[in-house]
């Protein structure tokens, strides 16, 4: 079969790689969508700490079970597969915060992933509930979107967005475009929109409509502006920018909650914070690491229901042998989602 595989930053392959078997309480799937996105991306470029080459890359998984000594699976269900593998057992997944499990692993990473013909999901994922049935109604490549509208909703949990919030998203790749519309699926009131790419942006806001379209420039001045000078309840932070944090903390309101939803590079993730706002302000900031099986469950019945509509996000959906233009147009901004269907 073929399979997209790591080797080294800058080095991705195409290639032919024996079916996998699926061992005693695995499964094994027929892969029909694994969507890219900007991990990916960032995997091609400088490689990732946690990956071991070569190794078959792809995250955002969704198939279809062909073989399988599982109770309760049988060949032709449609399932969708977790990304982030916690352990289920330390004290932190005791206590039901499984996004933050010390020992979590991931698909893509430390397992063989979605780019390929065919994938094995590992007991360790059917340990957790991370294998989840697809929906009826719901495609494959939607399915694939699960993954990170999970993340997505675990980042709104944190941030607490709710009922009558100004919610801005800053970044407006997928997880901005998805941060869009969850947050109108929980209640906010109104949504914006930044980004310092304008083809970006208005690639985004013509799909996810969000009440304004902020471009580079003066963002703070135009959400106070929006505001009454108020500044917005929540801010999102869906891109590795350091400026987008520090803006992020001008134009929060009172009480207002930061997520930084986004990580920053691992050579520099230091900002300025005036701490006196976040102490006369009473601001809330949060992380957010992924998502637990549970947040994925969930994903896949906002998209299913129709509160989050994902299909019209799909902008590119190409062969296997299309791994790398995907992640390159990724990169380029050119593309909302782009799904592989091997
Ligand atoms: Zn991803
Ligand atoms: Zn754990």
């Amino acid at each position: 079969m073929k399979v997209a595989r790591f080797h080294a930053p800058g080095d991705i392959r195409i290639e032919d790689a024996p079916e996998p078997a699926a061992g005693p309480g695995e499964v094994k799937i027929r892969v029909r969508a694994c969507s890219t996105c900007g991990t990916d991306a960032k995997i091609l470029r400088h490689g990732h700490h946690h990956i071991r080459p070569p190794r078959v890359m792809g995250h955002e998984i969704a198939g279809e079970v062909v073989e399988t000594d599982v109770p309760g699976w049988a060949p032709g269900d449609r399932v969708q597969v977790i990304a982030a593998i916690p352990c289920g057992t330390c004290g932190e997944c005791r206590r039901g915060r499984m996004t933050v499990c010390p020992n979590q692993e991931s698909m893509g990473y430390h397992y063989d992933g979605g780019f390929a013909e065919y994938m094995v999901v590992p007991a360790k994922v059917l340990a957790v509930g991370g294998l989840n049935r697809v929906p009826d109604g719901v495609s494959f490549a939607e399915a694939s979107v699960a993954e990170p509208l999970a993340c997505v909703l675990n980042g709104q949990e944190l941030a607490r967005v709710g009922d009558g919030d100004d919610v801005l998203v800053i970044g407006s790749g997928p997880i901005g475009c998805l941060h869009v519309r969850l947050a109108r699926a929980r209640g906010a009131a109104r949504v914006f929109l930044a980004d310092l790419n304008p083809d970006r942006l208005a690639l985004a806001a013509d799909r996810v409509r969000p009440d304004a379209a902020l471009l580079g420039g003066d963002i703070a001045d135009e959400v106070l502006k929006l505001t009454d000078g108020r500044g917005v309840d929540v801010v999102v932070t869906a891109a590795a920018s350091g400026a987008a944090q520090e803006l992020a903390l001008r134009v929060a309101s009172r009480q207002g909650r930061i997520s930084f939803f986004g990580g920053l590079p691992k050579d520099d993730p230091i900002i300025r914070c005036d701490s006196n706002l976040v102490h006369y302000r009473e601001l809330t900031i949060v992380g957010a690491n992924g998502s637990s099986p549970a947040h994925n469950a969930r994903a896949l019945e906002l998209i299913a229901s129709g509160s989050v509509p994902v299909a019209d996000l799909i902008t590119h959906r190409l062969p296997l042998s299309g791994v790398l233009d995907g992640i390159d147009t990724v990169i380029r901004g050119a593309a909302v989602k782009v799904t592989v269907e091997p």
